[in-house]
């Protein structure tokens, strides 16, 4: 695309103006120094200040940023021992033993961005540009419903191909396709910023949760990253979510790509971006933080020499930072992470992950992972199938549920039950009977069996007798060929 018209298109869509009521006298939430500052403030903390902040989470309760940045600058083995068991304590508390499951559709490739260590940067010329037409749409749909999944994200590239009419009529493809007994119930979306009246039309479109993320917060070293394009607005990014919640989205999902900039500041960013969605928009947060690591991509030098990467230690523990931060959001840790990380990470708080993902565009109905048409590279490549017996050995039931989107359980009346602790009590017994359909419809005999053993004990630790009893009664109308049952 012609420069000039890039330059025509952007203008036409940045409209700063929404952005001013969000802002304390024309200043956003991050604010040149002030994470430096808080940082600073909280250099050598308390071991007894340490506990404190644990047990504040426990009682799920947000931290404030400067316990937040006491938590990063400890360094005591002790605290973080218990710090990581305190994450998991959380995620039982709040979610259960049960990680919801989804699958990445890359629809679009088209990008007017220039992001420096991202394979689809306009620049590269090795990538194989390519968008989704409606047949290579419906043929991708019914490919993954045949697997089992029930649930994707559908990401998009930054360009006006993938604009909010074209989001919309993928969105309409998606939920149309059925094959068997199979079809998408969730459509959630990562596609570019936009404006509130375009969020208000993917609102109405039956987006599920909208994911935007900042990558990185420190914004001299974002203008560095993102030279060109759209995304070159640090502000009209940052305020995206403020946009979508304004404009009745109101599960949106937040994210940093880590290995960008210092982790401290990155985790710091995502826990004021959360404190500032609360603020404006009663108490309701982000629905999940995305925590992607940076990973190698075709012909994309800048990974080479890049120095901010995040070792595996380090990874582990801004994923426990952010879960006593902010106990009650959900926290998605992709298939990037190679499996034995993901059995290390997953316990200390994450909430979904993605499985038997493709990323390369029309790979999932052309079963290969053809890297000229994939952002970066995958680290864990296993099938849905082998993903789902791993986590049951591991004693999580996979949940492929999509009723609470479907019941209005969104936005406030989501998180009002996530900060009781109370998701669990709906959330499980929906879990139970959608790994039951799963079970039926596309395990391996090995998962299946290991599965219905999950199931069994699953039902029997339902605390309310009523709940239980309905449970029972609905696996059975499943086993008899009922489908999409749910509390
Ligand atoms: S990260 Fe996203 S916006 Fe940036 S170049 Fe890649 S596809 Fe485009």
């Amino acid at each position: 695309m012609p420069a000039t018209s890039v330059q025509e298109w952007i203008q036409n869509v940045i409209k700063p103006e929404e952005n001013e009521k969000y802002k304390t006298n024309g200043l956003n939430f991050i604010q040149a120094g002030r994470i430096e500052e808080l940082l600073r403030s909280q250099l050598h903390p308390e071991k007894a200040y340490i506990r404190d902040i644990i047990a504040k989470s426990l009682q799920l309760e947000r931290l404030e940023p400067e316990e937040t940045a006491a938590l990063l600058n400890c360094t005591d083995p002790e605290l973080w021992e218990e710090m990581f068991a305190a994450g998991l304590k959380i995620k039982q508390k709040v979610y259960g033993r049960r990680i919801v499951t989804f699958a990445p559709l890359y629809i679009s490739n088209h990008c007017v961005n220039s992001c420096v260590y991202c394979g689809f940067r306009s620049e590269n010329k090795q990538s194989q540009r390519m968008q989704l037409n409606d047949e290579q749409l419906q043929a991708e749909i019914k490919a993954l419903v045949e697997k089992g999944h029930k649930r994707l994200i559908l990401v998009y590239g930054e360009h006006p191909d993938s604009d909010v009419h074209y989001i919309s009529h993928t969105l309409e493809i998606a939920y149309a396709v059925k094959s068997g007994p199979g079809e998408i119930r969730r459509c959630n979306v990562n596609a570019a910023p936009m404006s509130i009246d375009d969020l208000r039309l993917l609102h109405e479109a039956g987006i599920g949760t909208f994911q935007v993320f900042q990558e990185t917060f420190h914004p001299d070293t974002y203008r560095r990253l993102h030279p060109r394009g759209i995304k070159a607005h640090y502000e009209w990014r940052l305020y995206a979510l403020h946009r979508a919640m304004e404009a009745g989205v109101d599960d949106v999902g937040i994210g940093a790509l880590f290995g960008l900039y210092d982790w401290k500041y990155d985790v710091m960013g995502l826990l004021l971006q959360s404190i500032d969605l609360e603020k404006h928009f009663d108490g309701v947060g982000p629905h999940t933080i995305s925590v992607p690591r940076l990973e190698p991509a075709l012909n994309t030098p800048f990974l080479e020499k890049n120095g901010s990467a995040i070792d595996d230690e380090t990874f582990k523990k801004l994923v426990t930072i952010l879960r006593l931060s902010v106990p009650y959001t959900g926290m998605i840790l992709t298939a990037r992470e190679p499996a034995e990380v993901r059995q290390q990470v997953i316990p200390l708080g994450i909430t979904q992950i993605d499985a038997g993902s493709n990323i390369a565009i029309g790979g999932y109905h052309q079963d290969s992972p053809d890297y000229q048409r994939q952002q970066f590279i995958l680290g864990d490549n296993r099938s849905l199938d082998e993903a789902i017996a791993d986590l049951a050995a591991m004693g999580y039931i996979t949940s492929f549920c999509t009723a609470g989107y479907r019941c209005g359980r969104t936005g406030l009346d989501f998180m009002g039950l996530a900060k009781q602790g109370k998701v669990h009590n709906l959330c499980m017994p929906n879990a139970i009977l959608t790994f039951k359909e799963y079970l039926l419809d596309y395990a391996s005999p090995d998962t299946q069996a290991i599965g219905e053993k999950l199931i069994a004990s699953e039902l029997a630790a339902l605390p309310n007798p009523k709940v239980k009893e309905i449970v029972t009664d609905y696996l059975n109308r499943i086993e008899a060929g009922e489908r999409d049952l749910f509390l």
